[in-house]
C-alpha cells in the first residue's frame, strides 16, 4: 500500500484540509506514515499568513527534495493557502515538485498528480470553490475531538490579510449536513466538536433563508448534549450578537470559552486596518458576552507594529490588554503580505521597534493570565481528559476545562482519554492549572 505524510502548516483550517486530503488520498489507496523515510508521496499543506509561515515551508521542502534526490520515485506537493496564491509559480520555483493544489482543489488531488506524472502539466490554475467537499471521507487525528467546518472564507478584507484571497469569499454549509456530521461522530463516541470558521459568527447571512451562528449554535447543541462539549472559532467582534451571547450562556454543551481577535487596541489603527470597529465598540461586545456567560474565558490576536502604528497606538492596545483581561492571546509581529493594502503601506514600522513590542505585550500578557489563572485556585473543574495533554503532562493526566484551560492532575486509577474528571484546583502558572481529582465519569 503507497504511504503518504503531509506536514501541515498554519490554522485550524489548514489541520481539517490535511484530514481531508488524507480522505481523498484513501480512496486511492493510501495510508498514513510520520516517517518521511517510508513515504510514496509527501504533502506540505501550507499556510499564508505571514512570511516566516512560508519561510518554514520552504525550509522543510529542502530537506524533502534532499530526500527525493535519493529516492527518485518519491513525489512531493505544496498544497493549502500557499499553493491557492503562488500557485504555478511554484512549479517554476521547485520544478521537481509533482503537485501545486489550492485550497479548493482538494477532491482534484489525485487526478493533478497523474496529470503531472503523465506529461509534466501543471493542472487548471487553482481558483476557490462554493463548495463544501462533503462527500470527501476526512481521515481525522483524534477519536475524541473533531473539527467541523460550518464556513469557509471571509468578506471583510481586512487591509492585512491574504485570507479572502487564499480561502475565497465567504460561504456557509447548509444546518442539515453540519448536524448529521455532528450526529454521525456523538454516535462514534467523539467527545468534542470544534466548529471551524474563519469569522464563524458570521455564518448563515448568505444561506437561503438566512440564519444566524446563534441558531445553528441552539441546532448543534441539541444533537451534541449531553455527551460532546461544543467550541467555536474564530469569532469576528462585529458579529457578536446579544443572541450569540444569550446562546454561549445558556446552552449545556457550548463551552464558556470565546476567541475574538481584537488586532489593536487603538481605534486609529484598527480604521487603517479597515477592521469595521472601533475599540468601543470592541469593548461593548466584551461586555456583552461577560454579561451574559458566566465564568467567560476570552482570548485574542493582536498584530504589534502594523504600519503607521506609534508608540502612542501601541500605549493604547496594552491598555486594552489591562481593560479585558484576557486568559490568553495570540501576538504577531506585522507581516506585509502581498495583493493586501497594508503591504502598500509606506509607513512601516522597524523589526526591532515591532520585537520590543512583541516582547512588551508578552510580559504583560504573562502577568494577567497568572492572575486570570490564580482566580481558579480552590474552585472544582470539569476536565475532559485529552490525549495530546496527557503526552506533555507525563506522569501527570491532563485536560482540558470548559474555559479551554489545562489542568494536570495525578491521575486516578484506569484514567483514560475522554473521560470527566472533576479536579480541585490547588496552583496555577500563566498558561496551566494543577490539582487534585475529586470523582470522574468514564467515557462511556
Ligand atoms: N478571522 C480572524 C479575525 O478576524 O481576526 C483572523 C484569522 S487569521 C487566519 C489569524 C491571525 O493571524 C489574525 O487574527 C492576525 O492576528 C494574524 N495575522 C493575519 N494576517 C497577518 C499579517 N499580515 N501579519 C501579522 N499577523 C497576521
Ligand atoms: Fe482575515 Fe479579516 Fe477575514 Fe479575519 S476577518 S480572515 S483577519 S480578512
Amino acid at each position: 500500500m503507497p504511504k503518504l505524510k503531509i506536514v501541515t502548516f498554519g490554522c485550524q483550517a489548514n489541520e481539517l484540509d490535511s484530514q481531508r486530503i488524507a480522505g481523498v488520498m484513501a480512496r486511492e489507496g493510501y495510508t498514513l506514515t510520520e516517517d518521511a523515510a517510508q513515504a510514496d508521496l509527501i504533502i506540505l499543506n501550507g499556510c499564508s499568513i505571514r512570511e516566516k509561515a512560508e519561510q518554514k515551508l520552504y525550509s522543510r521542502l529542502g530537506t524533502f527534495q534532499a530526500l527525493k534526490s535519493g529516492k527518485p520515485r518519491l513525489r512531493l506537493g505544496v498544497t493549502g493557502c500557499l499553493g491557492q496564491r503562488e500557485g504555478e509559480a511554484l512549479f517554476r520555483r521547485f520544478p521537481y515538485l509533482d503537485l501545486v493544489a489550492g485550497t479548493g482543489q482538494i477532491p482534484q488531488i489525485p487526478r493533478l498528480l497523474a496529470l503531472r506524472e503523465a506529461s509534466g502539466a501543471a493542472g487548471p490554475p487553482p481558483a476557490p470553490t462554493d463548495l463544501f467537499p462533503d462527500e470527501i471521507d476526512l481521515v481525522r487525528d483524534s477519536p475524541l475531538k473533531a473539527w467541523v467546518s460550518v464556513m469557509d472564507g471571509c468578506d471583510n478584507f481586512c487591509a492585512f490579510c491574504v485570507v479572502p484571497f487564499t480561502r475565497g469569499r465567504e460561504r456557509s454549509r447548509t444546518p442539515e449536513a453540519i448536524v448529521a456530521e455532528v450526529t454521525a461522530l456523538r454516535a462514534r463516541g467523539y467527545r468534542e466538536v470544534t466548529l471551524l470558521g474563519q469569522t464563524v459568527n458570521s455564518y448563515g447571512k448568505k444561506l437561503d433563508p438566512p440564519t444566524t451562528f446563534a441558531a445553528l449554535l441552539r441546532r448543534v447543541d441539541a444533537a451534541a448534549a449531553p455527551a460532546m462539549r461544543v467550541r467555536f472559532t474564530t469569532s469576528f467582534p462585529l458579529d457578536v450578537t446579544p443572541e450569540l451571547a444569550q446562546a454561549v450562556g445558556s446552552l449545556p454543551s457550548v463551552c464558556e470559552h470565546v476567541h475574538l481577535p481584537v488586532q489593536s487596541g487603538s481605534s486609529r489603527t484598527l480604521e487603517r486596518m479597515a477592521r469595521g470597529y472601533t475599540r468601543e465598540d470592541y469593548l461593548q461586545r466584551v461586555a456583552l458576552l461577560r454579561a451574559a456567560v458566566p465564568d467567560l474565558a476570552l482570548s485574542t490576536d493582536l498584530i504589534v507594529g502594523f504600519p503607521g502604528e506609534t508608540e502612542a497606538d501601541f500605549e493604547e492596545t496594552l491598555g486594552l490588554l489591562e481593560t479585558v483581561r484576557y486568559d490568553s492571546l495570540f501576538a504577531f509581529k506585522f507581516s506585509p503580505r502581498p495583493e493586501t493594502p497594508a503591504a502598500r503601506m509606506t509607513d512601516h514600522v522597524p523589526e526591532p521597534v515591532q520585537a520590543a513590542r512583541l516582547a512588551r505585550v508578552q510580559t504583560l500578557q504573562a502577568a494577567i493570565g497568572l492572575e486570570r489563572n490564580r482566580a481558579w485556585i480552590g474552585r472544582e473543574v470539569e476536565v475532559l481528559v485529552d490525549s495530546d495533554e496527557v503526552k506533555r503532562a507525563s506522569p501527570l493526566a491532563a485536560g482540558r476545562t470548559r474555559q479551554n484551560k489545562i489542568v494536570h492532575f495525578p491521575a486516578p486509577p484506569g484514567t483514560a482519554e475522554g473521560d470527566i474528571v472533576w479536579v480541585r484546583i490547588a496552583d496555577a502558572s500563566a498558561y496551566h492549572l494543577k490539582g487534585e481529582p475529586i470523582g470522574s465519569v468514564p467515557c462511556a
